[in-house]
């Protein structure tokens, strides 16, 4: 396809019809547009942005590139939660447990962490023996008997998505609401969704800086998705201060245990009982949003979802006996350091791109696509906004691979923890929903 005139056109604003851009994404995907080519258009698009209309045809055409899950009939609804990522953000891994003990179907399809921003599917190989390579049946097997699978995309779902996102990633085309929402909204309707939460982060640590913004691409994703036939509900998140005590692959797999025992941060359970809270109402299972809230939070207590964690984890290859020796242990990286606070008073926040920073730089992120990653690696304790401090409160264990890697991260941590006299106003995590 001569595909200059349709990069002229975006370039120069005018709209492209849904076949052009069906051409496009197919053309791409065989390999007959060059990234060159793509990169241009993608900037054009960054700059132009996208009407209603061509971006429900790039999501559409994006999904239709490989393959779609189908799922036989059943009482229980297919959902899923997508986050537009974030520091320390493990909802997802004790929120699909608990909302298949809460009777959904949750086909999970999650993304590796690159830059400062984690991913489901590296914390989740943190886990012995674990695999998230999933072909399409055998997630729809896994999640058809036990409620619940978490894989990654595969070569044959999605193949579009994944290659624009890579080029995205390397030209600075990330951050565009019809980007975003193609990108986010393919792969969720190629699950075959009834429902879906987004969680939509905006701070120093998210894609979206302010709330104004994060609000627009909730209102993009929200609008498409249901006129796609998912019934779609968006939560803004701040993403000021990592969510939980725990940045790294490892030690959130660890904090997301503990939530599923009951013993896990506030913000994060506010954030699973919310999200479970909110399907249960867009699913008709539940009147209202705080009996839905009520009834999550009773099945969280009850202690099913940490056994269908189990079984899920188990499903998926996990060697039960090493994941549960390996959380005995208090660290599993070779060299741990303490950060400790030097003046009295209360911690102002917690700088989550600064924390989201050293973890990617203890290798617990990706610097490019081919960074191995160390899943033990990152820092736990962190301090929380509003903590009372004095000199030798640790404000953060550094856990790394060698020594001059843990100095390196506890020098660099004291600039993410402002000490001030006084506590600072607290700052509300789930700011709206829509
Ligand atoms: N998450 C995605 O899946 N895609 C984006 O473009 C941004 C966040």
């Amino acid at each position: 396809m001569n595909f200059l005139p349709l990069i002229e056109a975006k370039r120069d604003g005018r709209a492209l019809t849904p076949v052009q851009l069906q051409n496009v994404v197919a053309a791409y995907v065989a390999g007959n547009i060059p990234d060159y080519q793509m990169s241009a258009f993608l900037m054009a698009v960054f700059f132009r942005g996208l009407d209603g209309g061509e971006t429900r045809a790039l999501t559409l055409a994006m999904r239709d590139s490989g393959e779609v899950l189908k799922f036989p009939s059943d009482p229980r609804p297919v959902v899923d939660k997508h986050s537009t990522g974030g520091v320390g953000d493990k909802v997802s891994l004790p929120l699909a447990p608990l909302l298949a003990c809460l009777g959904f179907r949750v086909p999970m399809i999650s993304g590796r962490g690159l830059g400062i921003t984690g991913g489901t599917l590296d914390k989740l190989e943190s886990v012995p023996g674990l695999t998230t390579q999933l072909v399409p049946e055998r997630l729809v097997e896994q999640t058809q008997k036990i409620g619940v699978a978490m894989g990654g995309q595969t070569a044959n779902m999605i193949p579009a998505d994944k290659l624009l996102y890579s080029l995205r990633d390397v030209t600075a085309t990330v951050p565009s609401i019809p980007l975003i929402t193609a990108s986010i909204l393919s792969k969720k309707l190629a699950e075959g969704l009834d429902a879906l939460v987004m969680d939509v982060k905006f701070g120093p640590a998210a894609f979206m800086p302010t709330r104004d913004e994060a609000r627009d691409l909730a209102w993009s994703i929200v609008g498409l998705a249901i006129e796609c036939g998912v019934m779609t509900r968006a939560l803004l998140v701040d993403m000021s201060a990592p969510h939980g005590r725990a940045a790294g692959n490892w030690l959130e797999v660890k904090e997301a245990v503990q939530c599923l025992e009951g013993r896990g941060p506030a913000d994060l359970q506010t954030l699973v009982i919310e999200c479970a809270a909110s399907l249960l109402v867009q699913t008709d299972k539940s009147p209202g949003l705080e009996a839905a809230r009520q009834t999550a939070l009773a099945c969280l207590a009850s202690g099913t979802p940490r056994r269908k964690w189990d079984e899920m984890i188990a499903a998926q290859g996990a060697d039960l006996d090493a994941f549960n020796a390996k959380l005995r242990h208090d660290h599993t990286a070779p060299v741990v350091l303490e950060c400790v606070a030097t003046q009295e008073g209360f911690v102002r926040t917690c700088n989550a791109r600064i924390i989201g920073g050293i973890v990617r730089d203890l290798g617990g992120g990706r610097m490019t696509k081919a960074s191995v990653i160390q899943p033990d690696v990152g820092i736990d304790q962190l301090a929380k906004p509003g903590d009372a401090v004095r000199p030798g409160s640790v404000l953060g264990r550094i856990h790394a691979t060698t020594a001059a890697q843990a100095e390196l991260g506890v020098a660099q941590i004291q600039a993410a923890f402002p000490v001030t006299p006084t506590p600072p106003a607290s700052a509300p995590l789930l700011v709206d929903a829509l």
